[in-house]
């Protein structure tokens, strides 16, 4: 059979590259489970490849779009997350792309939660007293306590998918949630939320009555026992809204001395030196985190500081690593399912061949009529 389309994968997707192949499309995959550099890729598109399967440790921009001008005609990449794509150079170059919302929200969601179990509740310190052989007796309170995450106040920063997947795993443990976003309210789910609160509250389900609504950042950070972060990465100039360290040193010191961070969502979304200090210096409880400013972790970072290590969890960008989320090749479950639908829906021009009507193109506004 003669290949219908060639396509170079940054990384391997599981099975969902020999259903490409099964489509007849000539697939080559980056062999190494590191990414790249960025030189093979751009002689990769230029070498007149139709379709490109990316990764967010791949730096996708006018260098990548000019070396496929004629050719490219597709980045399907493998991430909700597309902060490594240069929208506006993509538009430029009139290349779509396509991400893999929705399939990874519960995965993600549910991540965020268990970190903040997990810092909260010290399980890791726990787990280590038992490993180390110092757990010596049981004491009511040595040598240490957790903090309940049980009927406290969350606060949720960006109310998008995973946000409201947040919310809902929050609900079943009986917390009060502060909602923040300034680009999105979700009133309806807010009003559903509180309506299931009063309901569980009048059949003698929660001893206290629980309660959400939207708030300023000021006082969801102020208020909250938790934070839990849910923003895409936008840089100064990108959004009105941008998100580029919007943990720092002065929105650190809005929340209480006892609550704690938990951020999934991207590293420079929070200021690194920031929290370590924070940590050190007792302004914030303890942080969870699954994603750094540089990635991996550098084994300089103060984050890694062992007078922190009780109250500083840190994971490997981990939160959508669970086996049907990421390697599904079912569209509507997994990551790899949609990444390679994405890249057949433009290839193979399904909804009529109109880019606006694909459902996981993101820079649809680049192909409307009416630009
Ligand atoms: P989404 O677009 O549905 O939701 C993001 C929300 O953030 C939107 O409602 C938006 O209005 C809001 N927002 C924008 N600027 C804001 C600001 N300044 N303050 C508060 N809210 C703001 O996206 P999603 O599917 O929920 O994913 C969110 C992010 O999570 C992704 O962009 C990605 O970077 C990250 N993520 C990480 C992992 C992981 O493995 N750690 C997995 C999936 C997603």
């Amino acid at each position: 059979m003669t290949a219908k389309f060639r396509v170079f994968a940054t990384c391997d997707i599981g099975e969902a590259i020999e259903l490409l192949r099964g489509r007849g499309y000539d697939v080559e995959v980056y062999p190494e489970p590191k990414a790249p550099p960025k030189s093979l890729i751009v002689e990769k598109v230029k070498s007149g490849i139709d379709g490109l399967i990316t990764t967010l440790r791949d730096p996708i921009d006018a260098e990548i779009f000019e070396a496929g001008k004629g050719t490219l005609k597709v980045v399907a990449q493998i991430a909700v997350g597309f902060d490594n794509i240069n929208r506006a150079d993509a538009n430029r170059y009139k290349i779509p792309f396509t991400n893999t919302a929705d399939v990874l929200t519960e995965a993600t969601a549910e991540f965020a939660f268990f970190m903040m179990g997990t810092l909260a509740r010290r399980m890791w310190t726990a787990e280590h007293l038992t490993r180390e052989n110092k757990w010596g007796y049981w004491h009511p309170y040595l040598p240490f306590l957790g903090d309940e995450v049980t009927g406290k106040t969350v606060a949720v920063i960006g109310t998008g998918r995973i946000g409201l997947a947040f919310i809902k795993k929050c609900i079943g443990f009986d917390m009060n949630v502060l909602c923040y976003d300034p680009a999105y309210q979700n009133d309806a789910f807010v009003k559903t939320v509180q309506e299931m609160n009063n309901f569980r509250h009048a059949a003698g389900f929660t001893k206290e009555k629980a309660w959400i609504r939207y708030a300023s950042l000021d006082e969801a950070l102020r208020e909250a026992d938790f934070v839990s972060v849910h923003v895409p990465l936008l840089r100064e100039g990108e959004s009105k809204t941008p998100t580029y360290h919007l943990f720092n040193e002065k929105t650190l010191r809005m929340m209480k001395k006892t609550a704690y961070l938990v951020n999934t969502s991207r590293g420079p979304v929070v200021d690194e030196a920031a929290v370590a200090k924070a940590l050190k210096e007792n302004w914030i409880a303890g942080a969870a985190l699954d994603v750094y400013e540089k990635e991996p972790l550098p084994e300089d970072s103060p984050l890694r500081d062992s007078a922190i290590e009780d109250r500083c969890r840190l994971m490997p960008h981990f939160a959508s690593a669970a086996r049907i989320t990421r390697l599904s090749t079912d569209p509507e479950k997994g990551m790899a399912g949609r990444c390679a639908q994405g890249l057949i829906d433009v290839l193979e021009k399904n909804y009529g061949g109109d880019i606006t009507k694909m459902p996981y193109v993101v820079n649809k506004e680049a192909f409307s009529r009416d630009r």
